[in-house]
Parts: structure tokens; C-alpha cells; sequence
């Protein structure tokens, strides 16, 4: 089918072309967050895709009109290639990003990543306190490292987004964390609450902060817009409420198959980085072609749409602005992919929600005993 036929026949299906296209490059990754989304049983991933299977991968997805890509993992510094990905990415025409942990960077790197063209880099920070991001990330060395690269970063010129992950053991100290970020000259904060996926979801109640935590944390990311405002000061402060807290589910990925397309370390094509974990199978890269994946395969046209949507959400007002929220989040908290995500105050299962919060109220759990993202502790979730 040509790509004019291609597109008519995406627009009549409701599926347009894919803008957005994540590049997981790796699942290794030095730190051992207890909140990352990468997939519980990520160590039985064994083979990543290759230099070349990533370029074909990037020239594929550029043909279908995707413009931003962003590089992430895991930790894709890991990656020895990644500059040549990344002056590749470039060659096509997408806008790139990388996101990363800033283990692995150093000032050679940082500028092999400019001369290849790379337009943006995110880096994350744990905590403000060197003994809470220690804790988080299981390393008591990243968070001096990452303070250097974020200056190093920033003194070659490039636009700067921190991401802060916040949870019950660090949002206490958003003062601190911005003030931090403040003086490392980010242009741009990301205070992302942390959302239930991956290993998140496996230490939900020792991570979900309490109300009052976040409403306190609200309050101090407005007295410091305030702040920055009087001082003239552009730094961009982005609050992400947690969706457990929120009455209303995000449309996830703008829609399921709609402009979001993730390609996993071993080739999988993915609606979200977190789909994997739903019962169902996913097509490669390495079997078929990125078109056929999004147009046809039976994974990315399950959810697209509202066909597949069950009441409450088939009859609901609101069910183009949400999609029915998040796949994963149904599926996590009830078992079933199809149903309306449990964070919406109208799903008859958002008492779900309702308790995990009060859960999280009770759980006396320091960060240190949270379960760290590790290879061995993966290892239980592979599948045999
Ligand atoms: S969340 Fe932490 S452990 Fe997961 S990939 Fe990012 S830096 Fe690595
Ligand atoms: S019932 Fe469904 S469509 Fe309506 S607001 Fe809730 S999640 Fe959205």
C-alpha cells in the first residue's frame, strides 16, 4: 500500500501515523531504583538489537513520519553505539532526546553526543540529600556523579531537563530538591510522582505518598514558581500529580496506538514502555515491519480507539479526552486489560485505588527495605 493510500486507510481506522517513537536501547542500567518501569522480568532479555537492526528501526519509523525520538533504557550510555545512533537519528531528521541516569557520562562523551547532533538531554536526580538518593538508587556514589554531569551538561550548551522522581522518602524535601536544580541551572523540572508500574508497583505502599505529603508538595512547587517569577528566573517547574491522587485517569500515550511507539531492547514494539507486562503478545522488529506492526498487528489495534471501551467508559462524555485511561493501571489493579482504569472516580473498582492509599498510610517500610530493581531480584519474575 503506498503511504497516501497508508494514511487514508490509518486515518478511516482512527490510527494516524506515529509522531513520537522511544528507543528503550537497553535494559542494563547501573542503579537499582525501586520505582523504575522497566518490566519485572527484564533479565530474561538477553539479545538487543544491534547498530545496524537500530538503524533500520530508526530509518522505519522516520519513513512513517515519526519526528521525536528519545533515547532511553535501562541506562542507554551503556550503549558503546549510542553516538552513532544518535548522529543516525539526526541524519533522518528527528529532534532527539536523551534520557538518562548521567552514569556513564563524561566530558568526552558529552561532546562526541554534541558533535553527533544530539538536541536534549535529561538527566534524573533522586533526592536532594546524598543518603536518600544512595538508598534509592542502591549507589552511594551517583548522586555526586550525576551533580557533575548536570554542570557539565549545562556548561556545553545544552537545554536542561532534570527529572525528579518523587515518592513518600524524598518529597519532603522539594524545597531542597528545587533549590538544588535551581542552582544546577536547569531550564526545566520535572517533579514526576511517581507512577505504579514496573517495580513501582511491586513497592507501591512504601513509595505512594500521603495526601497531605502531596498537597504540602503542591503548595511548595507554587511558592517557588512565585519565587522564580520574581527573580526572573526561567526555570519551567512541571508538578505530575500521582494518579492514584487523581479523580480523572491522563489519556495514556494520547491514546493507545495513537502517536506513541516504544521499541524494546530484544526488538518488541510496544503502545507504552509498561505494555509488556500485559497478557498478551507483542510483535518484533525483527519478524516484521514497523508499518505493519502499527497498522495491522493485532497488539496495537486492541485498544485503539473506544470500540474495545466497556461501560462505564462506552457511554461516557469524557471518553475522548482519557481514552479510558491506562491499559496497564486496569490491568494491574483488576486483572482485566479492558476494564475502566480504577483510578477514575466513576469505575466500580476505583475502591482499588481508594485502598492502596490507605494501604500506603499504614506501611512503615524505610526506603532501604523497598525491593531494588536488580538482576537477581528480575531473575523470580522470568518466566521459565
Ligand atoms: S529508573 Fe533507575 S534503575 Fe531504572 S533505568 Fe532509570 S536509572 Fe536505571
Ligand atoms: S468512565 Fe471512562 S471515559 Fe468516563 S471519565 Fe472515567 S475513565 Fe474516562
Amino acid at each position: 500500500m503506498s503511504e497516501i493510500a497508508r494514511s487514508q486507510a490509518g486515518e478511516a481506522s482512527g490510527s494516524g501515523q506515529p509522531l513520537w517513537l522511544l528507543a528503550e536501547l537497553t535494559y542494563r542500567c547501573p542503579l537499582q531504583c525501586a520505582y523504575c518501569s522497566n518490566p519485572l522480568d527484564f533479565a530474561a532479555v538477553k539479545e538487543e538489537l544491534s547498530t545496524e537492526e537500530w538503524i533500520d528501526v530508526l530509518t522505519q519509523a522516520r519513513a512513517m513520519g515519526a519526528v521525536q525520538m528519545g533515547f532511553s533504557g535501562g541506562e542507554p550510555l551503556v550503549r558503546r553505539d549510542l553516538e552513532t545512533l544518535v548522529a543516525e537519528a539526526r541524519r533522518l531528521g528527528f529532534y532527539t532526546n536523551l534520557i538518562t541516569s548521567g552514569l556513564g557520562l563524561d566530558e568526552a562523551r558529552i561532546e562526541a553526543l554534541h558533535a553527533a547532533g544530539l538536541d536534549h538531554i535529561q538527566i534524573s536526580l533522586q533526592a536532594s540529600d546524598p543518603d536518600v538518593a544512595a538508598a534509592v538508587a542502591g549507589s552511594p556514589k551517583a548522586h555526586a556523579k550525576k551533580l557533575a554531569m548536570a554542570r557539565s551538561v549545562k556548561a556545553a550548551g545544552y537545554p536542561m531537563v532534570l527529572n525528579v522522581v518523587l515518592h513518600r522518602h524524598n518529597i519532603d524535601r522539594l524545597d531542597e530538591i528545587i533549590a538544588l536544580c535551581d542552582e544546577l541551572g536547569a531550564d526545566a523540572v520535572e517533579l514526576a510522582n511517581c507512577q505504579m508500574y514496573g517495580w513501582a508497583h511491586l513497592n507501591r505502599e512504601g513509595l505512594l505518598p500521603s495526601r497531605e505529603q502531596l498537597e504540602t508538595a503542591e503548595a511548595t512547587t507554587a511558592r517557588w514558581r512565585e519565587r522564580l517569577a520574581e527573580r526572573g528566573r526561567d526555570m519551567r517547574l512541571l508538578f505530575v500529580v500521582p494518579d492514584y491522587y487523581a479523580e480523572r485517569p491522563k489519556a495514556c500515550m494520547g491514546g493507545w496506538g495513537a502517536i506513541f511507539m516504544t521499541v524494546a531492547p530484544d526488538g518488541a514494539v510496544l503502545p507504552c514502555h509498561s505494555a509488556r507486562m500485559l497478557p498478551m503478545s507483542f510483535p518484533n522488529v525483527r519478524d516484521r515491519g514497523l508499518r505493519e506492526i502499527w497498522y495491522d498487528s493485532d497488539a496495537f489495534n486492541r485498544y485503539r480507539g473506544d470500540g474495545w471501551m466497556r461501560e462505564p467508559c462506552r457511554s461516557c462524555d469524557e471518553r475522548h479526552q482519557d481514552v479510558g485511561g491506562c491499559r496497564c493501571q486496569a490491568y494491574l489493579l483488576t486483572g482485566d486489560a479492558t476494564a475502566t482504569d480504577p483510578v477514575c472516580s466513576l469505575s466500580p473498582d476505583h475502591h482499588l485505588v481508594e485502598a492502596a492509599r490507605r494501604e500506603a498510610e499504614a506501611d512503615q517500610r524505610r526506603v532501604e527495605q523497598l525491593t531494588q530493581r536488580s538482576v537477581r531480584a528480575s531473575r523470580v519474575f522470568c518466566r521459565q
